[in-house]
């Protein structure tokens, strides 16, 4: 579930998707209900074993609190304080697992994608806002709530960068910097209108490095997984590789690190679809807990 539309599907994997359908987000109250109904409209052909959400956040994730599974303090319209999974659980009666779309996206990718055979690294997703989930020692990382990576600080120098940052609690946060939203906010233009040889690029790939420099420092991913509509231009991976390695500076030793980095950064092997699979994998995790 994203802010402008809801993407369902049946199906066991990536192979296997029987039915989908992407409805446009509405409002909380009229989604929710299509969303029921084409689960509803599909059971008796294939009878539903689990259904997972994985959802733009804040998201309750505590099993034992009262709000579980709500939408928390969003500024998205109406869908602050709203109970996501509530409704499915009692229209559809079976085990529902939820969580945060990038942590559903980590877990398909350490499914089915390139997080394969590794019990700990990072997804993070780079589109009109950045998030960012975690599989830790072979479980999704939540805590406190879940992990908020796209609001990390980054050091900015605001004479070679006088732009405050568009995130609306932070400024100058990661996402404030970097995400799709703050580039055309910086710029005046959205960021897939800009060439490849704007000076936005060279600015983004270094605010994605600081980011993602943080991140190999606190939680030592063995690798880190970048998806999302503003990776999609041309060379901003390798770049970011490059910047890397130049904010790490030597310092963190591991073979995975040497060379360009082109194994240890790299773009989600399921592509697109790591959200809607990631639902899939959430579904199975609530069978048998990740
Ligand atoms: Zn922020």
């Amino acid at each position: 579930m994203g802010g402008t539309k809801l993407v369902c599907a049946i199906g066991t994997g990536p192979h296997d998707v029987r039915a989908e359908t992407r409805l446009a987000n509405t409002g909380p109250a009229e989604t929710i209900q299509r969303a029921v109904t084409f689960f509803t409209e599909h059971t008796r052909r294939w009878p539903l074993a689990a259904l997972g959400l994985a959802t733009f956040g804040p998201v309750d994730l505590h099993a034992h609190s009262p709000t579980f599974g709500f939408i928390t303090t969003t500024p998205k319209e109406g869908w602050a304080r709203v109970d996501l999974a509530g409704p499915f659980r009692r229209a559809l009666g079976v085990p529902v697992g939820v969580d945060t779309d990038v942590n559903g996206a980590a877990l398909a990718e350490h499914r089915w994608g390139a997080g394969r055979d590794l019990d700990t690294f990072v997804y993070l997703t780079v589109g009109t806002g950045i998030g960012g989930g975690a599989l830790v020692n072979g479980r999704l990382l939540h805590g406190l709530v879940h992990p908020e990576m796209g609001h990390m600080r980054l050091p900015r120098d605001a004479r070679a960068d006088p732009f405050p940052g568009a995130c609306p609690y932070h400024g100058d946060c990661l996402e404030g910097l970097a995400s799709g939203r703050a580039i055309h906010a910086r710029w005046g233009a959205p960021a897939e209108s800009l060439p490849d040889d704007h000076p936005a690029w060279a600015l983004e790939a270094r605010y994605l490095a600081l980011g993602l420099a943080s991140i190999v420092a606190v939680l030592s991913p063995r690798r880190v997984i970048v998806g999302g509509g503003v990776m999609a231009r041309a060379r901003l991976l390798e770049r970011v590789r490059h910047e890397v390695r130049n904010v790490l500076a030597g310092y963190v030793q591991s073979p995975e690190l040497g060379g360009n980095l082109d194994g240890y950064i790299v773009s989600p092997a399921l592509g697109d679809r790591a959200g809607v699979l990631g639902a899939l994998a959430l579904g199975q995790a609530a069978r048998a807990p990740c």
